[in-house]
C-alpha cells in the first residue's frame, strides 16, 4: 500500500522537553560567533531558528545576512554537539511520544515526518537522545534554516514527502501535531489538519482559538492520538 497519509511533527515541547538548553546554546553560539554578550532573548515558541537568529543577531546590533545568519547557525550546531551527553539527562521524552510514533510507524498508509524550527542537525540531536529518530524519515521535513516563516516550513516537508513518495498527499491528508499557536497557523495555512498539544506555553484553549482542529492535552493516550487517524 502507498502510503496516503502524512503526519509532520514539532519536536520542542511536543515531542521532547529541553527547557533551559535552547537559550543556553544561543548564548554559546552568541559568544563564539561574534565574541558577544547575549543580552535579549527572542521569544522562541513555534518560530524558526532563521527567524530567532536573525533577531538575536539584530537585537545585538550586530549584522543579519545570510552568512551571519550561518555562522550562527554553525556555532549553535556546535554548542549542541558539545552538549551531546548533557540531552538526556536534562532533557527527557514527553509522555506518550514514543508509543505515538512507534503506532504510527507500524500503519502503511501512514509516512511521519518534521515540522520544526530546528536546524536538521540539531533536530536528529534532541530526537536521537530519546531514540525517536529511529520511527521518522527525517528527508521528510521542514527545518528552520528554510525560512523566517514557519508556514514555508510546512510547505517544504510536504514537498519532500512528495518526492519520497510519489503518490502525493492531499492537504487534508496532513496532520501536523504542535504545542504553540504558530505550528498551527501554519498548518491551518496549507489546509493541513492542525492537532495542538498543550504541552507547551500555551494552553488548550489558546491553540483552539489559534484554529486547531484538534487539542490534546498531551501524547499520552496513544489510542487518542491513532484516531485521530481514522
Ligand atoms: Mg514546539
Amino acid at each position: 500500500m502507498s502510503p496516503t497519509r502524512l503526519v509532520l511533527w514539532d519536536i520542542d515541547l511536543t515531542l521532547v522537553e529541553l527547557r533551559g538548553l535552547g537559550m543556553h546554546w544561543y548564548r554559546r553560539a552568541l559568544a563564539t560567533a561574534t565574541g558577544t554578550e547575549l543580552v535579549h532573548e527572542p521569544p522562541t515558541a513555534g518560530r524558526t531558528e532563521r527567524w530567532i537568529s536573525t533577531e538575536i543577531l539584530a537585537a545585538h546590533g550586530l549584522p543579519t545576512d545570510d552568512a551571519s545568519v550561518r555562522g550562527l547557525f554553525a556555532a549553535l550546531t556546535e554548542a549542541v554537539e558539545a552538549d551531546l551527553d548533557v540531552l538526556p539527562v536534562r532533557g527527557r521524552a514527553l509522555p506518550g511520544a514514543v508509543e505515538a510514533l512507534e503506532a504510527l510507524a507500524l500503519r502503511a498508509d501512514v509516512v511521519q515526518g518534521l515540522v520544526t524550527g530546528n536546524l536538521v542537525e540539531i533536530a536528529k540531536h534532541k530526537l536521537g537522545a530519546f531514540g525517536l529518530d529511529r520511527r521518522l524519515d527525517l528527508a521528510i521535513g521542514g527545518y528552520g534554516d528554510a525560512s523566517l516563516v514557519r508556514a514555508d516550513l510546512v510547505a517544504a516537508a510536504v514537498e519532500a514527502a512528495t518526492t519520497r513518495h510519489t503518490n502525493g498527499f492531499a492537504a487534508d491528508a496532513v496532520i501536523v501535531f504542535g504545542d504553540s499557536p504558530h505550528d498551527i497557523t501554519a498548518a491551518r495555512q496549507h489546509g493541513a489538519v492542525a492537532v495542538g498539544v498543550a504541552t507547551g506555553h500555551s494552553s488548550a484553549s489558546e491553540l483552539s482559538a489559534a484554529g486547531a482542529d484538534v487539542v490534546l492535552t498531551d501524547l499520552a493516550d496513544t489510542a487518542a492520538v491513532l484516531e485521530l487517524l481514522g
